[in-house]
């Protein structure tokens, strides 16, 4: 095909006139303009233990290849926005709604359009115009102490004010994105006078200074220095499953309970991927983010994160069907990025540390 498009160019100079010399014109002209083989880079907030076989599939499957540079989610962010349109990310994969949002407004995603993605992933689950969407969900759960606490007596998030609590609950601080939603859903769901007033007695109740990640939390309860904390589920699935004994044994003397199962439903959050604005190569961006979407793509991803896949139609691996069935808050999680910072401000005028 190209050799008979050479060899009807107008010009003499440019007919090759036997199958030998239009191969080497050929060959020469590949030479000159190497064909680039299309490659997509990914700043990733998940550890390369966690993407990187799926990314290798993705290689496999579609022969575009996958650069993969990890950090921190606050870290890359800070990155994509100092490196600008200079930055050779196509992809942003990170962690918490919040975080996607605060992305967007920098400025360093683009909008997507992508019938798949669209039909795939819940609405509440991406933003409305195609600038990330939403690839695991994580639930924020009560954990509690098996030996300590009756379930019975846990109901809502906002039953963690009552003064049944006083000294009895963990918390890491409120500089953390996840805690930061945590309030941002309850702003937009029960409105600021009753998120106020939660906050006082959920501080009020707090067993220690907040300290720590969540697996800390998780910890404190089973050692016994508090009785409920709340934590990304995921946290939990790790330490049962953790190499490190001290981690299963802490995770066995603890349970946990999805709040809110009579109203609302359970604070949920995502992990999510968008295309950056900077994208060298937009469309392998997308088939990346659509290859994620998949399904078998999202049940080794989610299972492998202990998360939930974001799509109705994957079931959850066994240990989270084994916690049973939930029923989590539909808010659309943007909210969760546009109420940020009033949940900031709310958290600091209830002197949450
Ligand atoms: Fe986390």
């Amino acid at each position: 095909m190209l050799a008979n498009h050479l060899s009807s160019g107008s010009r003499p100079g440019w007919r090759c006139t036997t199958a030998a010399f239009c191969a080497a014109v050929l060959a020469a002209m590949l030479a000159a303009f190497p064909v680039q083989a299309a490659t997509v880079n990914v700043y990733s907030a998940r550890q390369e233990a966690l993407i990187k076989p799926l990314l290798d599939e993705f290689t496999a499957s579609s022969g575009i290849e996958v650069n993969l540079v990890t950090g921190a989610g606050d870290a890359l962010l800070a990155r994509l926005i100092n490196e600008g349109r200079n930055s050779p990310a196509d992809v942003l994969l990170t962690v918490d709604a919040g975080r996607l949002f605060r992305a967007r407004e920098a400025g360093v995603l683009q909008p997507v359009e992508s019938t798949y993605l669209e039909q795939v992933v819940p609405a509440n689950l991406r933003d409305s115009e195609g600038y990330w969407f939403g690839l695991s969900v994580r639930a924020r759960v009560i954990a509690y102490a098996r030996q300590r606490v009756d379930a019975a007596q846990l109901s809502t998030y906002a039953a963690l004010a009552d003064p049944r609590w006083r000294g009895r609950i963990c918390i890491r601080s409120s500089g953390n994105i996840y805690n930061q939603s945590l309030v941002a859903g309850m702003l937009a769901t029960e409105g600021p006078a009753n998120t106020a007033q939660w906050l006082a007695g959920l501080v009020a109740n707090l067993a220690r200074p907040p300290q720590g990640g969540d697996r800390d939390q998780i910890k404190a309860v089973a050692a016994g220095q508090c009785d409920v904390a709340v934590v990304n589920s995921y946290y939990y699935g790790a330490m049962l499953q953790s190499d490190d004994a001290a981690e299963r044994e802490a995770a066995g003397a603890v349970a946990v309970f999805f709040p809110n199962q009579d109203d609302r439903g359970t604070h949920i959050n995502i992990s999510g991927a968008g295309v950056t604005a900077a994208a060298g190569n937009k469309q392998a961006a997308i088939a990346l983010i659509e290859y994620l979407a998949r399904p078998e793509a999202q049940s080794w991803y989610a299972e492998r994160n202990n998360e939930y896949p974001v799509r109705k139609d994957v079931a959850p691996g066994a240990l989270l069907e084994s916690w049973g069935d939930f029923k989590a808050d539909s808010l659309n999680v943007t909210e969760l990025g546009r109420l940020n910072a009033q949940a900031v401000m709310a958290m600091d005028r209830a002197n949450w540390k």
